[in-house]
């Protein structure tokens, strides 16, 4: 029987950003996005908060584009500050590299297992899903889902008792499945 795990965002992620203020560089959304259109060209920023002075800072979102190129529904959403949009953003690659920024998912995510009940077989099957693409190593998510600690779950590897066809030591932020034998 194959077992699934979820890896799911419990709130935004910080924003990895230098403050020009202070030594900070770790930024929060503010939950707000400002628009600016002058005639037919338009501008949105996501607006962010230094963690440590509160210093206002711009990611750009959308620079001087066209107002009719602008997929539909995306200026209700800017000018509703919509929740969602703020997270699909901060995920979008473009938009972090137009930016320069990464992001730091500390804290911000949690491991649903749906109950331990499975962990007393001889063979685990689980597959792994990740609700938002967060940076983790495999070898800790198993570690913590199944009760082990990370020595132990390395040895395991070691073992040949953990195995996956994707690298449990190195950090992924996509599905996987993995097979425990005791
Ligand atoms: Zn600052």
């Amino acid at each position: 029987m194959l077992n699934n795990w979820v890896v799911a965002p419990t709130c935004l992620p910080l924003v990895i950003r230098r403050c020009h203020i202070c030594a900070s560089d770790r930024f929060r959304a503010s939950g707000r996005f400002r628009v600016n259109a002058n005639h037919k060209l338009i501008d949105a920023w996501l607006l962010v908060l230094c963690t440590a002075c509160g210093e206002t800072a711009k990611l750009t979102v959308l620079e001087r584009m066209n107002v009719r190129s602008v997929r539909p529904g995306l200026l209700d959403r800017l000018h509703d500050n919509d929740t969602g949009l703020i997270a699909e953003l901060l995920q979008d690659p473009v938009v972090r590299r137009r930016n320069r920024i990464a992001l730091d998912w500390d804290n911000a995510w949690r491991l649903d297992t749906g109950g331990s009940d499975h962990l007393d077989r001889e063979v685990v099957d689980v597959s792994v899903r990740f609700a938002a693409r967060i940076p983790v190593r495999p070898v800790r998510l198993i570690a913590e889902g199944c009760g082990l600690s990370r020595a132990e779950a390395e040895r395991l590897i070691t073992e040949g008792k953990l195995v996956s066809a994707v690298r449990l030591t190195s950090k992924l932020s996509g599905d996987f499945t993995f097979t425990l034998k005791r």
